[in-house]
């Protein structure tokens, strides 16, 4: 039995932009056919892009009548920001089976949804799905920290506190849940955004909040810009030199890391 994901061949049938750094992209046709959705909220899927064989994630924001759609942050410089500011319709594009990972218990109180632009697909359908499934609206609160002006994005109902990013490329959320003033009760909290932020958080959630690992879902959906970014280097001479040197291979990956740090 293969172990290999499923891929689809998706066409882009649509672009939109939805406001400066987002981009609506419609994905349809006949590769799309035998798509499944989990039914997840936060549903995911890989997404590569013509000319490139890296994926990178996206929500499914929604599947309906054979069209999937997905929600873009245009940022500086990446692999599909750049795909994404441009003139797509009729590019094919692949896309891997989708993967899902919100799980709010069926008994919670309450659900606390926090996120930053990359965020907004999820937090909109889960908002959504929740909602659909009878779950009263006013015990669901979100966060959201956005560059630009999107009030009509989220479905109506939950309180929404917007945010501003700290800057561009740059997220401060962390700070924003430690001062949360939690509800009473049991509930379920769902984060994603920039990963040290997350990171933050967990440490957080678990240590100050002490809240089991079935309570919440916390996830890095990408790498801050202000992190420090490794160097570009050619590992080759290091290797050799290296290897002449008598170093084991691990001695020499570490060399190599020490390199792209600039330590050496
Ligand atoms: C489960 C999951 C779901 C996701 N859903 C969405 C979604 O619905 N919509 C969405 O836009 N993103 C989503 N993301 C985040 C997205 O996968 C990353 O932002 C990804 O790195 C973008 O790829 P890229 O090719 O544009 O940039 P990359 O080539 O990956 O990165 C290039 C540079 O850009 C920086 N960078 C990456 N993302 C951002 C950003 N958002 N803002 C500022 N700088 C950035 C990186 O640090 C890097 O220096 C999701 C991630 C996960 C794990």
């Amino acid at each position: 039995m293969s172990t290999r994901a499923r891929q689809y061949t998706a066409d882009v049938l649509g672009r939109e932009q939805l406001s400066d750094h987002l981009v609506r992209v419609t994905l349809g046709g006949p590769g799309l056919a035998d798509f499944e959705s989990t039914g997840i909220a936060d549903e995911w899927v890989g997404l590569v892009v013509p000319g490139q064989f890296q994926s990178r994630y996206y929500t499914v924001r929604s599947w309906a009548g054979g069209q999937l759609r997905i929600d873009v942050v245009v940022h500086e410089v990446g692999l599909v920001t750049e795909w994404a500011a441009r003139e797509i319709v009729g590019d094919t594009v692949t896309i891997t089976e989708p993967k899902g990972s919100f799980a709010m218990p069926g008994d919670a109180a309450w659900l606390l949804l926090v996120g930053d632009l990359t965020a907004m697909p999820a937090m909109a359908r889960i908002a959504e799905t929740v909602g659909r499934d009878g779950f009263d609206p006013a015990r669901v609160r979100i966060w959201a920290e956005v560059p630009d002006e999107l009030g009509g994005y989220l479905p109506a109902g939950p309180a929404v506190t917007w945010l501003d990013p700290p800057g561009e490329g740059r997220s401060g959320l962390a700070e924003v849940v430690e001062a949360i003033d939690w509800p009473a009760g049991e509930g379920y909290f769902w984060m994603a955004g920039e990963s040290a932020q997350m990171r933050a958080i967990r440490k957080h959630l678990m240590r100050e909040r002490q809240l089991p690992p079935t309570a919440y879902d916390v996830m890095g959906y990408w790498r801050g810009v202000a992190q420090r970014q490794p160097r570009a280097v050619d590992p080759g001479p290091i290797w050799r030199a290296g290897k002449a040197a008598g170093k084991s291979d691990d001695q020499i990956w570490a060399d190599f890391d020490a390199a792209r740090e600039g330590h050496t």
